[in-house]
């Protein structure tokens, strides 16, 4: 039977919510824009010279996110991809701080990406978590700032704090205490690490923050004592194939390691990241590997069933999801 990627029931848990505003919601914003000049200013090159490259692709899309209306659009957007890739779960993350230029608190932000997420996800029957961004490049204050935000929306439908952006030009110390102020209340932490730093800033990342997940992470390969400690404890490492290629991490996806830890026995899931700027969804993604390393739907159904168990869902959606995945593709 031939592999095709649409029916598979899919779970994604690292797509970012400013990263994947689509061609629709632009005609919606600017009924003037042609593709060709949504393709210059929201879809990055193939192959991106520098993560400056690829970043300039992001920043004319939090520019539009800034008004209520604006967010809860593209939360509306997002999920009307998620249905495409028939996602039955989904955990959106995004950076509450960068939204809040025409005078939205951190709060404001939050509590209009929650309700659109609710209203979407009844809409579409797809369960859905938010995740907090604290950066890189934040101070301290900032950082705690969007803890602090993580541990008062925790029973409304928030469900981790994340580290994410340039992990090559800035450390982690200013974020110490704010990933141990959001474990201290009981909340769950991930971050992004091992991907443009080797696997040195995954075992920082795990040693120090404390995370029970790792954005991409794909450059552990490199340490098989660490890939080891990965299949050890049970670390979900979250693969976004086309990205890391975007991003210029591996020649092809070839080259790519996510066949080799997968085999290893580390848990993953696949990932788009950044729908738009990589020009992707998670039905190419699945295709790709298909393509690439001959997965099928039984291999695409246990990463699945990984990300579930990964997932931050309270324990009877995870179990009523977990039958829906067991029960095959549709
Ligand atoms: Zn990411």
């Amino acid at each position: 039977m031939k592999f095709d990627p649409r029916k598979l029931k899919k779970v994604e848990l690292h797509v970012h919510l400013d990263t994947c505003l689509s061609y629709h919601y632009l005609k919606k914003v600017d009924p003037q824009i042609t593709r060709t000049a949504f393709n210059r200013q929201f879809v990055a090159p193939k192959r991106c010279a520098d993560l400056g490259d690829f970043l300039s692709k992001i920043a004319p899309q939090i520019d539009l996110l800034q008004t209520s209306q604006a967010i809860t659009l593209a939360v509306e957007d997002l999920f009307a991809q998620l249905a495409a890739d028939n996602v039955i779960y989904a955990e959106l993350r995004f950076a509450p701080l960068l939204h809040t230029r025409l005078g939205l608190t951190g709060e404001a932000v939050v509590e209009t990406v929650l309700a659109a997420m609710h209203n979407a996800s009844r809409a579409y029957g797809i369960a859905a978590g938010l995740i907090l961004c604290t950066l890189r490049h934040f101070d301290a204050a900032a950082s705690l700032q969007t803890a602090k935000l993580v541990i008062d929306y925790q029973g409304s439908g928030v469900v981790a704090l994340d580290l994410a952006a340039d992990e090559a030009r800035y450390p982690l110390t200013h974020h110490v205490a704010a990933f141990r102020a959001v474990r201290a209340a009981g909340g769950n932490v991930i971050a992004h690490a091992g991907e443009a730093k080797g696997p040195d800033s995954v075992r920082e990342t795990l040693d120090r923050l404390q995370v029970s997940r790792i954005g991409h992470g794909v450059r552990s390969i490199e340490d098989p004592a660490l890939v080891e400690r990965l299949v050890a404890t049970g670390v979900l490492l979250e693969i976004c194939p086309s990205c890391n290629l975007t991003c210029n991490l591996f020649d092809s996806i070839d080259d790519h390691p996510i066949d080799r830890l997968k085999k290893w026995g580390v848990r993953l899931n696949v990932n788009t990241d950044a729908r738009t700027v990589v020009d992707t969804t998670l039905n190419k993604e699945y295709q790709l590997l298909h393509d690439a390393f001959g997965w099928q739907d039984d291999d695409f159904n246990r990463s699945n069933r990984q990300a579930l168990e990964a997932s931050f869902l309270d324990g009877d959606t995870k179990i009523k999801l977990m039958s829906q995945l067991n029960a095959g593709s549709m």
